[in-house]
């Protein structure tokens, strides 16, 4: 095998270790349904911020030197044509986009496959044996290959950026899959799950969904969740929770929680992103706050085609309401057309009743943040361009991050 990667050395967050292995590609042609994928590299043309050559060596180097972690992505692509991706998700092999994250800067991903669009055995998706058969699947097609490693703790972030690989964290977004089983908690743990929400958008046995009028806060039963994600070491997300279910999980976990992919409400009126007081309270308790990307979510008032730089708008928001040390990204993007996913899954993914005020530009694609690839060089150019402090960069890439997680993970 050759490896397409740099000098020796020089691989620590650049030049990744990929052979070329594409998703599934132990199996033959035929051996299970095929689609024409999205292209990972250049969908629609590549964007990046224009910067001068002294910020372009900067980036190099900072590209090179800082672990930088996504805290919510969905790496995989999408088929080309939308027609196919009800049938492609029902067979339940969702690829992962080896070749694209082989060109961008992440060396850990945390991915939130098992969500509303896991409908293999029903069409409303979020079933306890949909999940595990994806995650199987998914841990499957990654033993065949070397670019992808499973992350089982933060000595594999390491080990990832010094070896030029990838650690990847699989997330469930929602609880919804355990019912009402403490035990499959532990079960999701022991299968490499590190990170949960607590609830997606609609409630579930643990509390309320930001989808909800009513926020009925943390209910008995999620009080013990909490308790048992504190136990086994996996982190814990409200990203899709009701305001008053997320106060009360940050005052009953033990440990600081995550809000993986907001955005700050002050800025833009939707229920997908935080209001100061919630903002606030995750990060006095030492949480982190990570900004969101996927289309028509961070926009501002002032700023209502969404773009990286309405992203950024809520980026620095968070930064001067709560400090630098308690924010990180969490762009949720995808290899193919998300908006045109948005579309086809607006029940499952909740997208009409939370994104809040129509008054938008609806865009085709998010500029600068198309897919993981853009949105990690890009992140990193802004930081730049607006003359961040190296240590600053580094704290919101991925050292916040790794700070809260060695308080939580066993
Ligand atoms: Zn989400």
């Amino acid at each position: 095998m050759t490896y397409i990667r740099g000098v020796e050395g020089e691989k620590m967050g650049l030049n990744k270790r990929y052979d070329g292995y594409k998703a599934y590609g132990y199996l033959d042609q035929n051996d299970f349904k095929r689609f024409k994928m999205a292209k990972e590299i250049d969908r629609v043309k590549e964007y990046l911020i224009p910067l001068s050559e002294e910020q372009e060596a900067r980036v190099k180097k900072l590209a090179k030197e800082s672990i930088f972690i996504s805290l919510h992505e969905h790496p995989t692509i999408l088929p080309e044509n939308l027609e196919n991706v009800m049938e492609y998700t029902r067979i339940g092999r969702d690829h992962c986009a080896y070749e694209g994250l082989s060109q961008s800067y992440y060396d850990v991903v945390f991915d939130n496959m098992l969500d509303g669009t896991s409908t293999i055995t029903s069409a409303n998706g979020w079933k306890w044996d949909d999940i595990i058969f994806d995650l199987g699947m998914r841990l499957c097609d990654i033993a065949h290959q070397d670019l992808v490693i499973p992350c089982r703790g933060i000595k594999d972030i390491y080990y990832a950026h010094r070896e030029g690989k990838i650690a990847w964290v699989p997330s469930v977004e929602g609880a919804a899959p355990i019912e009402n089983e403490l035990d499959r908690i532990d079960i999701l743990y022991g299968f490499g799950v590190r990170m949960m929400g607590i609830t997606y958008s609609e409630s579930n046995q643990l509390g309320s969904g930001i989808k909800e009028e009513r926020d009925g806060g943390l209910t008995a039963f999620g009080k013990k969740a909490v308790r048992r994600m504190n136990q086994v070491g996996m982190a814990i997300d409200c990203s899709h929770t009701g305001y008053e279910t997320t106060l009360d999980v940050i005052e009953e976990s033990q440990h600081p929680i995550f809000l993986t992919h907001v955005g700050a409400r002050s800025l833009w009126d939707s229920k997908r992103l935080s209001p100061d007081r919630v903002i606030k309270a995750c990060a006095s308790k030492g949480g982190i706050i990570a900004i969101e990307a996927a289309p028509h979510t961070t926009l501002t008032n002032k700023i209502r085609n969404h773009s990286i730089d309405s992203f950024m708008e809520h980026f620095k928001y968070i930064v001067d309401l709560v400090g630098i040390d308690h924010v990180a990204f969490g762009p949720d993007t995808l290899y193919g057309d998300h908006v045109g996913i948005h579309h086809l899954y607006a029940k499952q993914l909740s997208t009409k009743n939370t994104q809040g005020k129509e008054d938008f530009d609806e865009v085709e694609y998010v500029k600068g943040l198309e897919n993981p690839t853009e949105a990690s060089k890009n992140i990193l150019r802004w930081l730049v361009k607006n003359s961040y402090s190296d240590q600053d960069i580094k704290k919101v890439l991925g050292e916040n991050i790794i700070r809260v997680l060695k308080k939580i993970w066993k």
